[in-house]
């Protein structure tokens, strides 16, 4: 029996588990053991040995199943164990997803470790909302930001910046902290006609997608009540998906 084991953090995809790397769905097929987060799909679960041991370390917001601690401890007792342990996040492990915690947590017990990239929510989600995160002439620039403010451990958004410098803003974990946003894009003079686009459960079969601006952004979510999980996209391009259906329905009428 190995002294030591491989502990993968793994990358799940945004929702649709057909979005996951082949490399990622190998390490599920031989696992041991999985950690998986909320997020994840559990239709993934299903590609692991009968037998592997599986535990959920979900976190809805603001409460911990099991907390940080516990999971990074886990994961060491695993992974000296001898284990292969995959621990499944949602989207990217580095993406907002503490992936760099919980390598940071095995490297100091020397356990060997590799990290296996996810399509993070931002770019699963405008993709199947039809929004280029960058588009010529339009959007030379992109940036991921966290809406949320108890982020707050001394890396604060610097939204007086962003506001001004990036030109597609895709905010996560956003969804509580609407007026916030909105006053701070205010504050730091985004237009209130700047398109803002959400996308609510991204990539699967209960997305759904609204359009509306800065200005009205939270009276809209509050009118479809939008829940989580959910992406905001701030900018010119979230226009891109009309253009898009407003082209394609008057080709349809020219064809058919
Ligand atoms: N590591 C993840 C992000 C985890 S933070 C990634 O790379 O995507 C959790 C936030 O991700 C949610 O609050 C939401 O803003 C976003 N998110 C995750 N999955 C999503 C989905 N299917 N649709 C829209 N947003 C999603």
């Amino acid at each position: 029996m190995r002294t030591t084991g491989r502990v993968s953090i793994v990358g799940a995809g945004p929702g649709d588990p057909e979005f996951i790397t082949v490399k990622a769905l190998k390490r599920i097929q031989e696992a041991d053991v999985i950690l998986y987060d909320r997020l994840v799909n559990e239709e993934l679960l299903s590609y692991a040995p009968p037998e592997a041991i599986r535990i959920y370390c979900g976190k809805a917001p603001g409460e911990h199943a099991v907390p940080q601690e516990g999971i990074n401890k886990l994961l060491i007792r695993y992974g000296l164990q001898g284990k292969r342990v995959v621990r499944l996040k949602g989207g990217d492990p580095f993406v907002f997803g503490r992936g760099g915690e919980e390598v940071l947590a095995l490297a100091a017990y020397g356990i060997p470790h590799e990290v296996i990239p996810g399509i993070t929510s931002a770019i699963g989600s405008a993709a199947s909302a039809g929004i280029p995160l960058t588009h010529r002439g339009v959007a030379a620039s992109f940036a991921c930001v966290t809406g949320s403010r108890c982020h707050g451990d001394g890396t604060p958004v610097r939204w007086d910046l962003l506001a001004h410098s990036v030109d597609t803003l895709v905010i996560y974990m956003g969804v509580k902290q609407i007026p916030f946003i909105r006053e701070q894009l205010l504050l730091h003079g985004k237009p209130g006609a700047t398109p803002v686009a959400f996308i609510e459960q991204g990539t699967t079969h209960l997305q759904r997608s609204f359009l509306c601006t800065v200005e009205d952004m939270q009276e809209v979510a509050a009118q479809v009540k939008l829940g989580n999980p959910a992406l905001i996209v701030v900018g010119e391009v979230a226009h891109i998906p009309e253009q898009v259906a407003a082209l394609q329905s008057a080709a349809s009428m020219r064809i058919g």
